[in-house]
Formats: C-alpha cells, sequence, structure tokens
C-alpha cells in the first residue's frame, strides 16, 4: 500500500497547504479541479479511467463518426499546466469520513489519500433496474469500451446479413432495437437509420440496407418526456426518418435471438433482433451509498445521495458531492448540474482557505436542453424558447462544439461531420473483435468485473488484478 502525502490535520492547522482530494474525471470533477487551478492548495484527482470523457457525444463513436480520443482527451494533458494539481489513476473502493481519507486501487495497487477537503464527482452507470443479465444482449453506451463495442456490434450486424442467407436471419440481422427514448436513444436511433438509409446504401451488394428496421422503444408513453411538446415533433420527425417507434412498452427479456416486450394490453411479444442497445435508466455511482452510510445522507433507488443546498454531507462540510451522483430540488441528471456543482463546490473550498462565508445554497441555472434527431434536424428549449428543425441542430452544433476539450479536437470534429453530416461517410468504422467481445470475455474472469456494465464498484466486489501482478 502506498499512502500520498501525510496524514496529519488540515493544512489551516498545521501550515502547510490544505489537499483537496477529487474523486473522478468528468464534468463535476473536472470543472472543480479547473477553477482551483490558482488556489493555494494540493489538488490530486483520482479517477478510475485516464481521460474527460465527453459522454454526450458517445453515440458518435459507436456510429462511426467520431473517434474515441476526440470526445476523450487525457485528464493529465488537459491539467498539465496547473502546477497545484496531480491526477492519479485509481478506482475509488473506499472513502473514510472520519479518518479523511480516499482509497483508491489500481491493478492491485493500493494508495490512500488523506484530504482536508473532498469533492466527489464519481457520476452514474448503467441501470438494467435489476436485470443486470440484460447486460450481456443490450449493452449500455456510459463508457468508449461500451461505445467501440456497439460500434462492432452494429457495423458487425451489417456484416453478417450480408452473408446470411436464410431470409429469416437476414431480417433479425438487420433489425436493430435501442431500448429507452430519452436523448441518448433518440439520437442513437436517428443515427443508425442514418447508416442504413443513407451511409451504407451503396456499401453492400447483397443486401439491401435501406430495408433495415430501426425501433426506438419505450415503456412511457412519449418520447423525450423533459421536452414537454417538443417531443411530438421529435416523434414525427423519427416517424419520417423511417424509425418505428414503439411507447407504452415494457422490456421484459432480453436474449441473443432478441427483446421481449410488455405491451400496455398486458400481451407479451418478441422482436427478433441481433442487435439491441440500452439507453434507458441511471444508477449513481454505489461511492454514494458508502458516502450515506457514513453521513446518515439518504440515498434514493437510483443511488443518489440527498446532499445539502449547498453540496455538502450532513456533519461533513468539507465533503462536497456533485454531478450525476446526488439527490438535490429534482435536479436533472445533465452535465451543466455537474459543471455548476463543480465549480460551486470549488468557490466553497477557496472561500473557506480565506475565510470568508461560503456560499448557503447551490443555484442552478439551467441554460436549457437539446437533442438530434437526424442530421439537420433537433430539438431544443432554452428557458420558455422550444426551437426545432434546423436552427435547433446548428444550435447542438455550436454547443457541443464549445465544450468539446481541446482545439485539436474541435477541428478534427468538424472535419469528421463534414464528411458525415454533409458527405455520407464514416470515418471511423473501425471495429475490432476485441471491442466486440473483451467485456464479456473479462466478466468471464469473475464477479470482480461486474463492474464494468453498471460503471462502478460496489461494495463487496472490489477489484483485484486478475494478471497477477502487483503493479501496473
Ligand atoms: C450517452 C450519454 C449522453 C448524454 N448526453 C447528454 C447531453 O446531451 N447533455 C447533457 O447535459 N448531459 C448528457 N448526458 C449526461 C451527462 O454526461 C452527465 O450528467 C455528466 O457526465 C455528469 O457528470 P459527473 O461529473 O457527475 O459524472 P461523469 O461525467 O460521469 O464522471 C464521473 C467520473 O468519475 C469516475 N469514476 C466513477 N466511479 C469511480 C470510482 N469508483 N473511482 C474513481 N473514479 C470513478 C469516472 O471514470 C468519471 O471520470 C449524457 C450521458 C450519457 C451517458
Amino acid at each position: 500500500m502506498t499512502t500520498s502525502g501525510d496524514t496529519v490535520g488540515s493544512g489551516q492547522t498545521t501550515g502547510r497547504r490544505p489537499r483537496v482530494v477529487i474523486v473522478g474525471s468528468g464534468f463535476g470533477a473536472l470543472f472543480a479541479a479547473q477553477r482551483l487551478r490558482k488556489a493555494p492548495v494540493d489538488i490530486t484527482v483520482v479517477a478510475k479511467t485516464t481521460h474527460h470523457l465527453f459522454q454526450p457525444l458517445l453515440y458518435q463513436v459507436a456510429t462511426g463518426i467520431l473517434s474515441p480520443g476526440e470526445i476523450a482527451p487525457a485528464t493529465r494533458e488537459i491539467l498539465r499546466r496547473q502546477e497545484n494539481t496531480r491526477v492519479v489513476l485509481g478506482e475509488v473502493t473506499d472513502i473514510d469520513l472520519a479518518a479523511r481519507t480516499v482509497t483508491s486501487t489500481v491493478l492491485g495497487r493500493t494508495t490512500v489519500h488523506p484530504y482536508d477537503e473532498l469533492i466527489v464527482a464519481a457520476g452514474a452507470g448503467q441501470s438494467y433496474f435489476g436485470n443486470d443479465h440484460f447486460a450481456e444482449f443490450a449493452p449500455g453506451m456510459k463508457s468508449i469500451d461500451d461505445a467501440l463495442e456497439l460500434r462492432g456490434r452494429i457495423f458487425g450486424a451489417f456484416e453478417l446479413a450480408e452473408l446470411a442467407t436464410d431470409p429469416a436471419e437476414i431480417d433479425r440481422l438487420l433489425t436493430f432495437v435501442v431500448v429507452g427514448a430519452g436523448p441518448t436513444g433518440v439520437e442513437m436511433a436517428g443515427q443508425i437509420a442514418e447508416l442504413a438509409h443513407r451511409t451504407l446504401r451503396r456499401d453492400f451488394t447483397r443486401i439491401d440496407t435501406t430495408s433495415a428496421r430501426v425501433i426506438l422503444l419505450d415503456a412511457a408513453s412519449q418520447v423525450l418526456p423533459p421536452f414537454g411538446s417538443l417531443g411530438k415533433k421529435a416523434h414525427k420527425k423519427l416517424n419520417e426518418i423511417g424509425i418505428d417507434v414503439q411507447l407504452g412498452a415494457m422490456v421484459t427479456d432480453v436474449d441473443v435471438d432478441g427483446i421481449v416486450v410488455k405491451d400496455g394490453d398486458g400481451q407479451e411479444r418478441r422482436i427478433h433482433a441481433a442487435t439491441k442497445i440500452w439507453a434507458a435508466g441511471v444508477q449513481a455511482s454505489p461511492l454514494g451509498k458508502l458516502l450515506g452510510e457514513q453521513s446518515g445522507a439518504e440515498v434514493d433507488r437510483a443511488g443518489r445521495i440527498a446532499v445539502r443546498q449547498d453540496l455538502t454531507l450532513p456533519g461533513h462540510p468539507e465533503v462536497h458531492v456533485v454531478g450525476d451522483m446526488i439527490s438535490l430540488d429534482k435536479l436533472p441528471g445533465v452535465a451543466q448540474v455537474a459543471i455548476q456543482g463543480g465549480r460551486f463546490a470549488a468557490d466553497a473550498i477557496m472561500a473557506r482557505i480565506e475565510g470568508r462565508p461560503t456560499a448557503p445554497e447551490f443555484h442552478y441555472h439551467d441554460k436549457g436542453s437539446m437533442a438530434t434527431i437526424s442530421r439537420f434536424s433537433a430539438v431544443a428549449t432554452i428557458g420558455k424558447l422550444r426551437m426545432s428543425g434546423f436552427l435547433a441542430w446548428m444550435m447542438w452544433l455550436v454547443v457541443h462544439l464549445a465544450y468539446i476539450v481541446g482545439f485539436r479536437s474541435r477541428i478534427t470534429t468538424v472535419l469528421h461531420w463534414t464528411v458525415s453530416f454533409l458527405g455520407r461517410g464514416r470515418s471511423e468504422r473501425v471495429a475490432t473483435q476485441q471491442q466486440v467481445y473483451g467485456r464479456l470475455a473479462l466478466e468471464e474472469l469473475g464477479p470482480n468485473f461486474e463492474v464494468s456494465k453498471t460503471g462502478g464498484t460496489s461494495a463487496d466486489s472490489v477489484p483485484v488484478d486478475v494478471s497477477g501482478r502487483q503493479s501496473a
């Protein structure tokens, strides 16, 4: 076991700089770290991936538009000029609120990070609502691994259809089911439809890719529920581009052959489909439960922890929790909640260091929501303004470009978007066998890899070095 830094009390009493530990490298964590760039503190950013992931564009990696590097720059590179910050790879397996330490593990190497101030921004993973076995046949979309696996499955289905001779099997291979009609499901279904009907149209000899069926299904009665009346417009547009939207349809089983759904009338039916994609439901990081047990803060069914109005834990003003992990005033699980929460926590830390009072309440400024349906078509809400069509799509383009980290990534993203949206190409179609089967093969190694499908570590499932190595 290694220990970073000493373990004496707070910086204020010992004369050394306060130690700030930030868990995660997503939106909440990165924006908190950047806000503290000039603060007289020593920051340790601990995350289980080496990159900062721009999740809103994962579906474009899955459908061959963007490369992983464009949406997942190295955290170390982003923060390299920030002299008060150290970036450390490791999955946080324990947080001890009494001892003020965070324990992280990578390949059997355990590190304990003492803190004076802690920001936890570990986000959320996929939820299969208690049916984790669905994950084998219907991967979710939470990580680069997920997106690459889906890329392999989507493009692979067309390849296998080209080889198949049985018409029923060709139909099964050319049927794509996306579960969840929220923004992620809508964007994913839209892009698969565009692939089948436009991009791949002339690439195959025996199959007609335009005959592919893309089904978007949800137990809810509306597409894009948070968008209110715009949901109807999105539904109409989805139908226009050939997507079969099935609402009030609850998934009861998923297997290699397809998916079983129960309709509103209680009848069950099977959809034969080779490719199933899960875009429904999230479960907050298990670190929320861990923090709840120690602080007495409530944790809801989705694993989100009830923080105080200032985003700290009861009895622990030095512990800030932000982003997808929190339950506060029904705030949505979106990037801006995490970004603004991360900055708010950083400001509270700076205020305390400077002996100023901290702001008592976090106020979320809703900058609006948007979702693309297909090229040139999106829906957007900004305050009372409701937009759809090309204008909303242009806005979506500009906003997403602004939030992609790094000048180089912005340039190459614009190039890739030009190729895909103005032309009909996809520059990133590479998919390897390892990408398709890697996750499943790892899970065969034992329960410790169960975590990979929910994106977190459960209390009774501590990662070990399966290779037998004791260090990286
Ligand atoms: C496919 C998809 C599309 C989305 N589209 C949109 C959109 O269009 N607009 C929008 O506003 N929001 C969108 N969201 C939601 C948005 O991405 C999240 O709300 C946001 O990422 C939350 O930020 P966060 O910092 O809380 O968590 P995340 O950004 O998820 O970051 C969590 C971080 O914690 C790390 N981590 C997790 N567990 C541990 C651990 N035990 N130890 C160490 N590190 C750990 C992770 O590796 C990651 O770096 C989308 C999400 C997904 C999945």
